[in-house]
């Protein structure tokens, strides 16, 4: 009788701690329930101190292979210095290929499967030439990768720009797109990012199937559109396979002393976590405007608080850990504010143990950016939302978190675009916190929470369907094998 051969993966993840830690936590879980062998294959990392923190944790125990590719020679192609985020990752990801295909040569044994996330779609490629099965994962909701997979055609039937439309955009079985909630590519459809992200949008159904980072009962009617043929034939390829939440464990160093003392001193969900991501900051107005609404709200509160920017929002994807230090940091804010605060909040400089903070029993509420690893990490541990959407496709994840999944509430304007005034801020935070207004939110996501938790234990459907993605894998494998 044939033994059962370990399988292989080879993951591949894009730059940015949003991308790394979604990669990271698929490895793990592909090796420690389903018994692969796994090597990720990141970009030069360890920029700062909460990169390398993320990957030493993931090494220890150590159960991935974890190999830094070399640098892509950026040198050789025209990037421009105004290039935006999409366009710096699909340009690094494409000058990458060489490096990766190398590497994969390298290897003592090839590997079974490919896996690459959103921006290495160009690699998929590879996954034909070792003749092996690929997949591509999207760290993202079933809204998102809805949008997405339309993108070529909205291409081709939009004219004119995205948010100059006056009408939803219609994604078939799908709650329509608001023009204003577009995602950050679309904005302007003559810059480089726009043609990347349709370009990588048309490569996806070159694939075998989709991994996408939720569960089956969180957005079960867009699932369903989004696997209803009539969909799915048009612009993708394979089945989804519902894999997450896969999210970042609590981290080993903990809270540290001083923070976990100040919360174990706080009353039960009394806290509000503010935090915008690994790079998100706000102007100076604004931030002026979040101290006041924080401060009139009379409610607890840890702030991680970054230097105000002046630039384009996008841009601070790349700044994780830079967002200056204590005192610096200080004089951004009204006067007095600390000394009035000190009492009832904590501010942190730039970086914080964001899954220990979420997962304390003191914090009630989280007032967010929507980055999807964010906005799951809130409902893993059943804290509801203040949607607060910056950059990428935030607006889209803030819509589906206040709209349709029901766990966030948020401004009246987008923040992107409107300065949100203390008195709205200070509206906003009691309503989740304490207000009788708040009080479904606050159990629809304590719903979520159980749910999310069945979905990712054995014979849960998130384990039933990385099951199934290797199931799969293998009557690929063998189809080849018969094939030569
Ligand atoms: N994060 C953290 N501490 C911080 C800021 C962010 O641990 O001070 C982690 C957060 O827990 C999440 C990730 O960084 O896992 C951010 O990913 P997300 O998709 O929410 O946003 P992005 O940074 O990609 O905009």
């Amino acid at each position: 009788m044939e033994t059962q051969k370990q399988l292989r993966a080879a993951l591949l993840s894009s730059p940015g701690l949003g991308h790394l830690i979604p990669v990271l936590e698929l490895g793990k879980r592909l090796v420690t329930d389903h018994g692969f062998e796994v090597t990720i294959f990141v970009l030069p990392l360890k920029a700062s101190r909460a990169e390398a923190e993320i990957i030493e944790s993931a090494m220890t125990p150590k159960l991935l292979n974890i190999v830094e590719l070399p640098p892509p020679d950026l040198s050789v192609v025209a990037l421009s210095p105004n290039a935006t985020m999409v366009t710096r990752l699909a340009v690094m990801m494409r000058e990458t290929r060489p490096a990766f295909r190398s590497a994969l040569a390298a290897m003592e044994a090839r590997p079974d499967v490919l896996i690459v996330d959103l921006f290495g779609t160009e690699h998929l490629c590879i996954g034909d030439e070792l003749g092996i099965p690929k997949y591509v994962y999207i760290a993202s909701n079933a809204w998102f990768l809805a949008l997405l997979l339309h993108s070529p055609m909205l291409d081709k039937e939009v004219k004119g720009e995205y948010v100059d439309q006056t009408e939803p955009f219609n994604i078939p079985g799908c709650k329509p797109v608001r023009p204003e909630d577009v995602v950050d590519p679309m904005l302007d459809r003559s810059d480089q990012q726009y043609r990347e992200y349709v370009r990588l949008a048309s490569e996806i159904p070159t694939g075998d199937g989709i991994l996408l980072n939720v569960w089956e009962a969180l957005q079960v009617e867009m699932l369903a559109a989004l696997r209803n043929k009539e969909f799915l034939g048009r612009v993708a390829n394979g089945p989804i396979y519902t894999i997450g939440p896969l999210i970042r464990p609590v981290g080993p160093a903990g809270l540290g002393k001083e923070l976990l003392e100040w919360l174990d001193k706080q009353p039960s969900e009394s806290v509000l976590f503010v935090s915008f991501g690994s790079g998100g900051t706000m102007s100076a107005e604004q931030l002026i405007e979040l101290a006041w609404g924080l401060e009139l709200s009379g409610q607890r509160f840890i702030w991680v608080l970054r230097k105000p920017t002046t630039k384009s929002l996008d841009g601070s994807f790349f700044n994780v850990g830079k967002g200056g230090n204590g005192d610096e940091l200080l004089s951004f804010l009204p006067d007095g504010f600390k000394a009035r605060t000190c009492n009832m909040g904590l501010i942190i400089p730039s970086w914080a143990p964001q899954m220990d903070i979420l997962s304390h029993p003191s914090v009630g509420g989280f007032l967010s950016h929507c980055g999807w690893n964010s906005a799951l990490e809130s409902m893993v541990n059943g804290v509801p939302m203040i949607a607060w959407p910056l950059y990428a496709e935030q607006r889209l994840n803030a819509t589906l978190l206040t709209e349709e999944i029901g766990v966030a509430i948020r401004p009246r304007e987008l923040p992107s675009k409107k300065i949100v005034g203390r008195e709205e801020i200070e509206k906003l935070v009691r309503m989740i916190m304490v207000e009788k207004e708040g009080h479904m939110i606050r159990a629809r996501v304590k719903e979520l929470k159980t749910s999310a938790e069945k979905a990712v234990t054995k014979e849960g459907t998130s384990y039933e369907s990385l099951h199934k993605m290797k199931e799969d894998c293998k009557i690929k494998i063998h189809q080849v094998k018969k094939a030569h």
